[in-house]
This record gives structure tokens, sequence and C-alpha cells, in this order.
């Protein structure tokens, strides 16, 4: 998508911060983190979100958390952290490229905001 900021990071068309790359993900460091840890995984193919995703779609969508398990076992994050797909503009999602944000790192609260 040529109008999309994350498909022109992932294209390397804008800097960012990447954190792990392969043939499915590309993971970068949020540029306004809320937390120690606050990393975006992008599916490189472009979904506009959760909700608008299709059914074969459905395999990237899982992917992403398997992804994000992994970077939290590498930044020894595991006692606790959190995956998040935001999905339509009340609950915040200002990027309409599917993205999981991993947060982790410092005691979260429930429910969020
Ligand atoms: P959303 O609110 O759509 O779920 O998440 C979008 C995220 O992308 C936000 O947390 C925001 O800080 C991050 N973000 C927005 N623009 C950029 C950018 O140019 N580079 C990076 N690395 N992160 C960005
Ligand atoms: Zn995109």
């Amino acid at each position: 998508m040529a109008d999309c900021l994350f498909c022109k990071i992932i294209a390397g068309k804008i800097p960012a911060k990447k954190v792990y790359e392969d043939d499915k993900t590309f993971v970068i460091e949020d540029i306004n983190p809320q937390a120690p840890t606050h990393v975006l995984i992008l599916p490189k193919k472009h979904i506009e979100g959760v909700n608008t995703a299709k059914p074969e779609d459905a395999d990237i969508i899982g992917y992403c958390q398997l992804v994000a398990a992994r970077i939290g076992r590498e930044r020894g994050i595991e006692d606790g952290y959190r995956t998040v797909y935001n999905v339509g503009p009340k609950s915040g999602q200002s990027v309409f490229h599917l993205h999981l944000h991993l947060l982790g790192g410092r005691d979260l609260k429930w429910p969020p905001g």
C-alpha cells in the first residue's frame, strides 16, 4: 500500500529501529514507548486490522503472537507482558496496517484504559 506508514517502514523508505525480521513479519521499537519493552509486530502483508481480516489471514494473526512470545523470552519479561491488537479508532488504533503491540518490563494495570 503506497500511502501506508508501516508498509513504508517495512520497505525501508521510513527509518525505524528494527528488532527482528523473518519472511512474514517485521518487528520495530514503538516510536512512543508505553513500557520498557514496547515493540510492534507487523505482518509484511498489508491487512488493515483484525476486523477486516479474511479467513486466510488467520495464520499470520496467530503467528504474530508467537513472534511476540519469542521476543518476550529474549527480553526476559516472561513474568508478565501483554500483547494487544487495537481494533478501530475508539481503541486507539491510529495506523491501519495490522500490528501487534508487545508491552512489558513493568507492572501492567488491569483493566487497561
Ligand atoms: P495503534 O495506536 O494504531 O494501535 O498503534 C500505532 C503505534 O505506532 C503507536 O503506538 C505509535 O506510537 C506507533 N507509531 C506511530 N508512528 C510510528 C513511526 O513512525 N515509527 C514507529 N516506530 N512507531 C510509530
Ligand atoms: Zn501497510
